[in-house]
């Protein structure tokens, strides 16, 4: 029984099946018809009102309406509850973890090692890469935009090296999928299918045989003599009951702990330990067009600030490179600003081009360590299950933001040197798309799970996704998550009925 149709669940489910294992997987979530999402995201004024949203998820720059936020700062989480997940929504850039963003304690004293290494995970990542299709892994590289190739020039003067980052994204046919077109829409969906979403996985798993019940939350696991037994899920306004003989938890890292807590398995581990990846956001306006829109949002992006002996001190990041303009300065919002100081006709039109054209915008992801007072608990108010909200503590820590400070320092750099004016670095932040910890692997007594992802104390119970990170790392999560779900399940596949 899977319970999750992310990517984390459906390659699971996929893996399991075609081992000749019978699966269910039960998703909270509707099925995304790609074309109606598309459409209702060119109508609509925000990019997240893309995909059908139940009243029971978090909302974008909306972080109380479903989370209860008690912490020194809002932990701002948006994920998706539709069959495939958030990588409907996801930018799918997918660096492997460096091998020390697993040893961060035994290399820098600080955070934690997890009981896996990034040569354990080899073989899983590469074929993460494949089975997710990497462009720059599986295929070959997708081009570096001229925007791209001006930051590049402006870097090389302080030493940093630009380089196109590995993306699930599609730089040739493969998988039955087409080659990007260069759109600028993956965030929030990639009209085509050229971006990887787990509804390649949810379609594999099913001629696979796996059974998928959609809109149908799972309220509580259900436990008797030491093990899960079954669960209590939500299917056509009546609560069902399943048993079976294993359960793979693959529902993201706030709503599998909820989920955990709520049926009342107890350790003390569960969703403590909660980390994003703090966001550092800097936009200017070059001397010269340097043309955004006309790639995906992010291609390419600075890797060296990763790692270093600074990490004893300070976070490790990775900058991006928006090819997506400012974040407040769509094209009809310059348009407006511009009617409104007296711009009309043909002199509007190219004061918007001389404008948009020249928009700059660089993103550093940084890392975050785990710290047991960063959690997701049980609020007292319910959703419309009657299930407990997430109540969140988080607050980021000097690590973090010594480590943005850095971030800012290259950023102001590279847009002095490219002549930029407005330069304007937005408030540092968690950046709502990454998420990790809450159910973390290690040893027991300290941790939720295993190395193999497996309960330390309910042994038919895996937990798989972001959650199980004992460390955030300077990768986003989502290749990891991939490789360690691949692992789990062929280790499943082995040895286990399921
Ligand atoms: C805007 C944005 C950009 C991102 N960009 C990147 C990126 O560039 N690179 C990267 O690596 N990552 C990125 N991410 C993160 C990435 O999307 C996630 O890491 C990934 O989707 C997590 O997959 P998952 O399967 O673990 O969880 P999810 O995709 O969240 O799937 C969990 C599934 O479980 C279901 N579920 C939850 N609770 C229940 C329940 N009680 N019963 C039944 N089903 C349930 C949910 O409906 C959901 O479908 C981004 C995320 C966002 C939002
Ligand atoms: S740029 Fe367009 S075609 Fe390419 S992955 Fe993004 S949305 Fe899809």
């Amino acid at each position: 029984m899977v319970i999750g149709s992310g990517v984390a669940g459906a390659l699971c489910a996929w893996k399991l099946a075609e081992a000749g294992r019978r699966v269910l997987m039960i998703e909270a979530g509707p099925p995304v018809d790609r074309l109606q999402a598309a459409a209702r995201f060119a109508r609509s004024e925000k990019a997240h009102d893309t995909y059908p949203a139940g009243p029971d998820q978090p909302r974008f720059q909306q972080p109380d309406q479903y989370f209860e936020q008690r912490g020194k700062e809002p932990f701002t989480a948006v994920y998706e509850k539709v069959v495939g997940g958030t990588t409907w929504h996801w930018l799918a850039t997918t660096l492997r973890f460096l091998p020390s963003d697993m040893r961060l304690k035994s290399l820098y004293g600080v955070g934690q090692d997890w009981p896996v290494t990034v040569e354990d995970l080899e073989p899983y990542y590469g074929e993460a890469e494949r089975e997710l299709g990497v462009a720059g892994a599986a295929m070959p590289w997708l081009p570096a935009t001229y925007l791209d190739k001006q930051v590049a020039l402006a870097a090389r003067k302080f030493g940093y090296r630009v380089e196109v980052l590995p993306a699930a994204r599609n730089s040739i046919a493969y998988d039955g999928r087409p080659a990007c077109r260069g759109s600028a829409t993956c965030f929030p969906i990639c009209p085509i299918g050229a971006k990887y979403d787990a509804s390649v996985h949810v379609d594999k798993a099913a001629r696979a045989g796996v059974a998928l019940w959609s809109e149908s939350p799972v309220t509580r696991l259900l436990v008797a003599d030491g093990k899960v037994v079954g669960l209590e899920c939500r299917r056509g306004g009546e609560v069902v009951q399943v048993r079976a003989p294993l359960f793979i938890l693959a529902a993201n890292a706030i709503e599998s702990p909820r989920l955990l807590l709520h049926s009342g398995l107890p350790n003390p581990w569960t969703g403590r330990y909660l980390m994003g990846m703090a966001g550092q956001v800097s936009r200017a306006l070059a001397a010269r067009p340097v043309w955004p829109f006309r790639s995906p949002q992010v291609v390419s992006g600075i890797t060296q600030f990763r790692d270093g002996a600074f990490r004893k001190r300070r976070a490790g990041f990775v900058v991006s490179i928006g090819n997506d303009g400012w974040p407040d300065g769509a094209p009809p919002e310059i348009a407006r600003q511009l009617v409104e100081r007296g711009f009309k006709g043909k002199e509007l039109q190219a004061a918007v081009r001389e404008h948009v054209s020249r928009q700059l915008l660089l993103v550093s992801n940084c890392e975050e360590l785990p710290r047991a007072d960063n959690r997701v608990s049980l609020s007292d108010q319910l959703d419309g299950l009657g299930m407990p909200r997430p109540r969140l503590h988080f607050a980021l820590s000097r690590y973090t933001l010594d480590g943005i400070d850095e971030s800012v320092l290259v950023h102001a750099r590279i847009f002095q040197e490219m002549g930029a004016s407005h330069v304007l670095h937005y408030e540092q932040s968690d950046d709502p798309a990454h998420l990790a910890g809450t159910c973390r692997m290690g040893e027991p007594g300290q941790s939720v799970v295993d190395a193999h992802l497996r309960s330390h104390d309910w042994p038919n119970l895996y937990v798989v996704g972001s959650a199980v990170f004992p460390t955030a790392g300077t990768a986003p999560p989502t290749l990891t998550v991939a490789a360690l779900a691949l692992r789990c399940a062929e280790m499943l596949a082995k040895t286990r009925s399921s």
